[in-house]
């Protein structure tokens, strides 16, 4: 098995006359965290939509656990398993309890059975140390505890690799640590994460490889220390000034 997990190779994406991706490459090793950083309108999302097919790209080839998205013959829904995504939002099924979030997908799309897709979920509640909130309702949850239940949620589909789109940007200020110690977690524990953040704190101390973006490309790539602590490029320069 190959230990690159996502390769993205010449990315091009448009909407319309606006071309979003410039041809983008990138990659993700099997256990690694690479953070993607850039401001507002760069095109961060978009990638990421892109590596989890909910964006189709113009040209260029995306690769996700052996699957190459762009083959119009792949199997989407099996290369999508491999896939975890939390994404800003919390995206939680109001009308299910936190425990039914957790096993309904386990059982539709990998067809466990109740039993094993509970203790699953309840495996994977307690890793981001929500357990005792399985009988809860989704309402009654802070944002904080909503978006741990998210990630629970999407590791419970045992991915191959985990995809978040700002997953604390939405949080008040006092809940954005305990999503951040989770994401530590799973980074410590070996789970192969794709995150794009604001958090420079976070990237600069979880990352293994820092990515900027503006404009469609990728201006600048290379571990945190160079990225964020010594930029290169003054584009980056600029950015990091207005964040830090
Ligand atoms: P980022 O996540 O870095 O803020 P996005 O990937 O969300 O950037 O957006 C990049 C650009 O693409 C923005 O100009 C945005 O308005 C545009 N865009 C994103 N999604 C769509 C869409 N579905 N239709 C049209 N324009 C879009
Ligand atoms: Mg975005």
């Amino acid at each position: 098995m190959s230990d690159v997990i996502v390769q993205v190779s010449d990315l091009h994406k448009s909407f319309g006359h606006l071309e979003v991706l410039k041809g983008i490459d990138m990659e993700v090793r099997r256990g690694e965290v690479v953070c993607v950083i850039g401001p507002s309108g760069s095109g961060k999302s978009t990638l990421l939509r892109c590596v989890n097919v909910l964006e189709a790209p113009n040209s260029g080839t995306v690769v996700v656990n052996g699957f190459e998205l762009t083959d119009p013959d792949v199997d989407i829904d099996k290369a999508r398993r491999a896939i975890g995504m939390v994404f800003q939002g919390f995206n939680l099924f109001g009308h299910l309890s936190v425990l039914d979030n957790l096993t309904v997908a386990q059982r539709k799309v990998l067809k466990r059975d109740k039993a094993e897709a509970e203790r699953i979920a309840l495996d994977n509640l307690t890793r981001v140390g929500l357990a005792e909130k399985a009988g809860s309702m989704p309402a009654q949850l802070s944002g904080g505890q909503q978006q741990r239940v998210a990630i629970a949620r999407a590791l419970s589909m045992d991915p191959a690799v985990m995809l978040f789109d700002e997953p604390t940007s939405a949080l008040d200020p006092e809940l954005v640590g305990d999503v951040l110690a989770v994401m530590r977690t799973l980074a410590d524990e070996g789970m192969t994460m794709l995150v794009v953040t604001h958090e420079m704190q976070f990237a600069r101390e979880v990352a293994d490889t820092v990515l900027f973006m503006d404009g469609g490309v990728v201006v600048e790539q290379g571990p945190p220390n160079q990225v964020i602590g010594d930029p290169r490029e003054e584009r980056t320069q600029t950015f990091l000034a207005r964040v830090l």
